[in-house]
């Protein structure tokens, strides 16, 4: 994928064409803020996205310029979306890829929410 740069947003990216409605999604929940669908190519069976409706393009750009009220109801949703697949209980991670060396590849902000059965270790250590 190519390198994006993280204080300009891609309004074009393909979470924001979900957003819009462009193209369909698998919905787990929804928020006034934030979206939460399948990942079209799961990892775990468990395999859910987590992202704000604003346009954010990570972390650090969430984090500087969402509103507080936008910053707990991502929070909340994520803990929303581990009750509803029925993960809470049993564990479950939750990751988000940043920039290049995080190796984010759509460049609107969301957090992977994987379970429903053993994840594995943090990260390779190759
Ligand atoms: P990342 O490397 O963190 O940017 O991950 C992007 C994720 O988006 C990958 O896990 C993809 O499988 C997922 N993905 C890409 N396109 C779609 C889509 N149209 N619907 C749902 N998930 C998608």
């Amino acid at each position: 994928m190519a390198h994006h740069d993280q204080t300009t947003y891609d309004d074009q990216n393909i979470f924001a064409k979900i957003l819009r409605g462009e193209i369909p999604c698998n919905k787990v929940a929804e928020d006034e803020h934030t979206l939460a669908f399948a990942d079209i190519n799961p990892a775990r069976a468990v395999h859910v996205l987590v992202i704000p409706k604003g346009a954010y393009v990570d972390w650090q750009d969430f984090a500087v310029r969402a509103s507080a009220e936008e910053q707990a109801a991502f929070t909340r949703m994520i803990a929303h979306v581990a009750e509803v697949t029925g993960i809470a209980d049993s564990g479950f991670r939750v990751i988000s890829n940043i920039g290049v060396n995080g190796h984010q590849e759509v460049p609107h902000l969301h957090m992977h929410v994987l379970g429903g059965e053993p994840v594995g270790r943090m990260v390779d250590r190759g």
